[in-house]
């Protein structure tokens, strides 16, 4: 595909690990057709999504857990084949985003001009974060479009917003209305799994999440597909043509 080189698509995920599970297909899938992807992760997960490094005790501390983290997401990020990775190192577990990273945010949109986003939904009572980081990363789009801001710097336009599958679906509100066929991209996706020793619990979990996806894409589509990322949309679809 060479029309889509040079692309570029933009991943905001609330923890280091939550674009791995949800949108590390994505992320393989459009590096593979020669995309440019940038993750941000807006914290580390250092308290709430590191358990079992905290479990294993002994001179544990939260700069150990986060250089942990750090590395784990890296690895990740090199395995999927994304452009680049920048932690936000904000804290989790309560998340609190101030105006200047809202402001990093549109910055990133401005510079990278993405086609896409991806990040979480907006409902989640299991992690506020999650939904702050939706909210967060939507507020950050509609600045960088504002005309007004840092003028004469020209605003993006409209790149579509994704929202990536949450871990207990339905008390999320979630309605998989994109079914991404990642089948040829799965090796890379579960390598990137198997990188993710913090959460080793979650490895079997997202490969049956992605198994039945995948048996949905093919029951919607007749396309012959093994494994599939559901995304939600917020805005929509602009097109001429209905298939
Ligand atoms: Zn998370």
């Amino acid at each position: 595909m060479p029309d889509q080189v040079g692309k570029t698509g933009l991943v905001v995920s609330a923890h280091s690990a939550d674009f791995v599970w949800r949108a590390g297909g994505a992320i393989a899938l459009y590096a593979k057709r020669g995309w440019k992807i940038k993750i941000i992760c807006l914290s580390l997960g250092a308290r709430g999504e590191s358990a079992k490094m905290w479990r294993e005790g002994k001179g544990v501390t939260l700069e150990k857990v986060k250089q942990a983290r750090i590395d784990e997401a890296r690895a990740a990020s090199d395995i999927l084949g994304a452009d680049s990775i920048d932690f936000y190192d904000l804290q989790d577990y309560p998340m609190r985003v101030p105006d200047e990273i809202v402001f990093r945010l549109a910055d990133e949109y401005r510079s990278l001009r993405p086609e896409w986003v991806l990040t979480h939904g907006m409902e989640d009572p299991y992690n506020a974060d999650h939904p702050l980081t939706s909210q967060v990363t939507q507020e950050a789009r509609v600045i960088a479009q504002a005309h007004g801001h840092k003028y004469p710097e020209p605003p993006i336009g409209a790149p579509q917003v994704f929202m990536f599958e949450p871990h207990q679906p339905e008390q999320c509100n979630f309605k998989p209305q994109l079914i991404l066929d990642i089948s040829e991209v799965w090796a890379q996706k579960r390598k990137a799994f198997e990188s993710q020793a913090a959460q080793e619990y979650m490895w079997d979990y997202y490969t049956h999440v992605g198994l039945n996806r995948g048996t949905q894409g093919a029951r919607n589509s007749g396309r012959r597909m093994i494994y599939g990322e559901a995304y939600q949309r917020i805005f929509s679809l602009v097109t001429d043509t209905f298939i």
